[in-house]
């Protein structure tokens, strides 16, 4: 078995094979803590004889987690189905699913997205009497997040409310608690925190959980909330073991709950721990590194540990001042398509602080023609009609949402107007019934004009045949079947063209979403491709095997890397960003910013360059700006002032030209390589292809440089 423990050195090597009692791996950045992890467990079933499904890992993202148990499937040539890998989030929704009952909910509960529990808090807050301008239900909800994440639910908030303004959130709270379960519905922060009550309040539940996982894993540990902590902790407990991997210096999420303590305290939380410091940097050159290590160096609140490579040397990092983002676009794109020579574009990633600066970047590639990917922008669930869908799919799941009730219950427009929903919505709360079930005792509900009461019930009976149909058909069928009986995709038909091809892509788009989970997954239920589609996260919609430049946020980049990087939007305000009157201290606040910036230079392992702009607009019109205060903490000796690459790329270049077309009057191939036109998103070459005929699957690359997965049968497409 020496592959397990080949391509380590010492000290990782001592953390895989410290098997017993608790691990903490504190290193940082590219030192190789995500490869110890994942040797670990390869070392624990290969080499220990622990079963897969003994093992708990707990990963950032889902896609992290479907790498990990890859690269432990092709180290060992075994397959890991049972082992339970993923994100906390997906994790404790699968042990809630299990367990729904024992904390109030029916198995079949549907977890709302940001945007469905701010309809329900304007729900609430409507049904308190209370005017929305003087509790808006975004504020709200960030409270209630935030309590969340701190282990506080309704009532611990409601005992420590003290000035009247707790107590009225307080009351908002409690009301979206009652509001939630009745819908038989939880948000995200309840995944978390729920399944922490389900385990600590439930000693049966807990002490076959704690048999079940004889080994728990954690990466990224520095960026835990309390919850999350608490769930590892009293699964660990009986048997301590426990491994966690993290770098204090990469902890960003302070925003949403993440607690850096979790991983200082570890050894006092677990004292037998065995802390293991890698210092080895495989990922970077020595001038990327030096320059890393410069900045956080600059931090107060760290436990300082520096980092050596063999990477000696290195190019100097460039830093370029540009009149305005459009500028700095341009730079970008010329100096990403000079590296076109020796490296593919997948090698390039462009990082920014907020998702707002990807606009302009996006035009300056486009205006070179270079490919590019945005990670999180597309939000393809977050779409109109996709969401319609979605809400559909959710009622015939859960009939007691009620959210997703009242958005389709009149989408498309069946005549049933707002004074008819609201008596029916009266009704409703009398009986204290969801909406839905109201629908089946239409005749005790008074004064309905009898027009209205029979579209209703049919819309009843609709989706009444969509829940008998769940239990036979597959997701993805009953979807197709969906959208043509309730009249959505028909419904398109009246808007101009543009526009209703455009919204037809994205419903096809969707389908075709549903069928490829519902080919890949061994659970093809409706019920468990809407938990997928709750639980995915930006960077688990990126592809990276496609020929593009990544754009993505920093705070998306973690655990990445990348040959060639490129940090924008370097400026005082922008990164760091400095929020006047932010809660909380503002040298805190620096400092996480800080912690960013060095997230942000160790992704790259070759080649760094960071810009600025001296202009850069806003909603509110250009504003000047000046250079990050960060740029000055990097040694001057690693930054280059003569790369001269790519200055001439400011001025526009010529497109290149259009590759070959099909002929027309040749058969229409839908081959790899062959170029096609799609309604709405225009040109693109096809990627890739599963299957034939009608019901081939193709991955095209389109102009615009998104990949989009489409299937023949839906997709409309014609040559190109
Ligand atoms: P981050 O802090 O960014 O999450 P990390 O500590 O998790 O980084 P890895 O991503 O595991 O680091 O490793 C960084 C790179 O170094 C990877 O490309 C990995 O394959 C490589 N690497 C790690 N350990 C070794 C080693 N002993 N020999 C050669 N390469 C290594
Ligand atoms: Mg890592």
């Amino acid at each position: 078995m020496t592959s397990i423990l080949e391509g380590l050195n010492d000290a990782q090597r001592e953390a895989v094979q410290a098997v017993d009692g608790p691990v903490l791996v504190l290193a940082g950045a590219g030192s190789g803590k995500t490869r110890v992890l994942t040797r670990r467990i390869a070392y624990l079933l290969g080499e220990c004889g622990v079963d897969s499904r003994h093992i708990l890992a707990m990963t950032f993202t889902n896609k992290a987690a479907g790498e990990m148990r890859e690269r432990v499937e092709d180290l060992l040539q075994i397959s890991c189905k049972t082992m339970w890998i993923g994100t906390f989030h997906s994790l404790c929704a699968r042990l809630l699913r299990s367990h729904a009952e024992r904390v109030g909910l029916r198995s079949n509960f549907t977890i709302y997205d940001a945007t469905d529990q701010l309809a329900l808090l304007r729900r609430v807050i409507a049904d308190e009497e209370l005017s929305e301008r003087e509790w808006p239900a975004r504020q709200i909800r960030a409270r209630i997040s935030k309590a969340k994440n701190a282990m506080q639910g309704a009532d611990v908030f409601a005992q420590r409310a003290g000035a009247f303004d707790e107590q009225m959130v307080a009351r908002i709270f409690r009301h979206y608690q009652d509001a939630l379960k009745q819908n038989n519905a939880v948000d995200f922060d309840d995944l978390l925190m729920l399944s922490v009550e389900l385990i600590r309040d439930h000693e049966d539940i807990r002490q076959t959980y704690q048999a079940r996982f004889s080994h728990i894993l954690i990466d990224e540990y520095q960026d835990t909330n309390r919850p999350q902590y608490l769930f590892a902790r009293y699964l660990a407990e009986a048997h301590q073991n426990i491994c966690v991997v993290g770098d204090d210096d990469q902890s960003i999420y302070a925003w949403r709950g993440a607690d850096i303590r979790n991983i200082l305290d570890f050894e006092a939380d677990y004292p037998n721990a065995l802390v293991v410091r890698l210092e080895q940097n495989y990922r970077s050159t020595q001038v990327i590194l030096d320059a890393g290590n410069a900045v956080i160096r600059n931090n107060a609140g760290r436990k300082g540990k520096e980092l050596w490579t063999d990477r000696a040397g290195g190019e100097k990092i460039r830093l370029k001042r540009c009149a305005d983002e459009a500028a700095e676009a341009l730079w970008i794109a010329g100096v990403a398509r000079d590296f076109r020579r020796t490296h593919a574009y997948r090698n390039t990633a462009v990082l920014y602080r907020t998702n707002a600066q990807s606009r302009a970047i996006e035009e300056g590639l486009r205006r070179e023609n270079i490919p590019y990917q945005i990670v999180g922008d597309v939000r393809f669930y977050e779409r109109r009609e996709v969401k319609d869908v979605l809400a559909y799919l959710k009622l015939v799941v859960n009939p007691h949402d009620s959210i997703s009730f009242w958005r389709v219950l009149n989408t498309p427009r069946r005549g049933i107007g707002a004074t008819s929903a609201a008596r029916l919505d009266d009704f409703a709360m009398r009986e204290g019934i969801a909406p839905y079930h109201a629908l089946a005792r239409l005749d005790e509900a008074d004064a309905l004009p009898a027009r209205t009461a029979r579209t209703m019930r049919g819309f009843y009976d609709l989706i009444e045949g969509f829940r008998r149909d769940m239990e036979t058909m597959p997701a993805d069928e009953l979807a197709a079947k969906l959208v043509v009986d309730t009249g959505y995709l028909r419904d398109f038909e009246k808007l101009v063209r543009e526009e209703r091809e455009s919204r037809r892509a994205h419903v096809e788009e969707l389908l075709t979403d549903i069928q490829i989970f519902v080919e890949q997954s061994d659970d093809v239920s409706l019920e468990a491709y809407l938990r997928k589609v709750s639980l995915v996260t930006d960077v688990d919609q990126w592809e990276n095997a496609v020929d593009a430049v990544t754009l993505m946020t920093l705070h998306s980049a973690k655990g990445l890397e990348f040959p060639i990087v490129f940090i924008a939007g370097l400026e005082d305000g922008l990164f760091p960003i400095l929020r006047p009157g932010a809660e909380g201290d503002v040298e805190d606040a620096l400092e996480e910013e800080r912690r960013l910036f060095y997230v942000g230079i160790t992704r790259a392992e070759e080649r760094l360059f960071l810009s600025y702009a001296m202009r850069r607009r806003h909603y509110s019109g250009a504003v000047s700006c000046s250079a990050s205060r960060f740029l000055s903490e990097i040694p001057e000796d690693l930054l280059d002032a003569g790369f001269k690459i790519s200055e001439a790329s400011n001025a526009p270049r010529q497109k290149s030209r259009a590759p070959q077309r099909v002929r027309p009057g040749e058969s229409f191939l839908m081959d790899v390589g062959s170029w096609v036109v799609h309604p709405a998103w225009g040109r693109g070459q096809i990627q890739s292809r599963t299957g034939s005929g009608q019901t081939a699957k193709l991955k095209v690359k389109f102009n615009g440089g998104s990949v989009k997965t489409l299937m023949v049968k839906f997709a409309n497409l014609q040559p190109g």
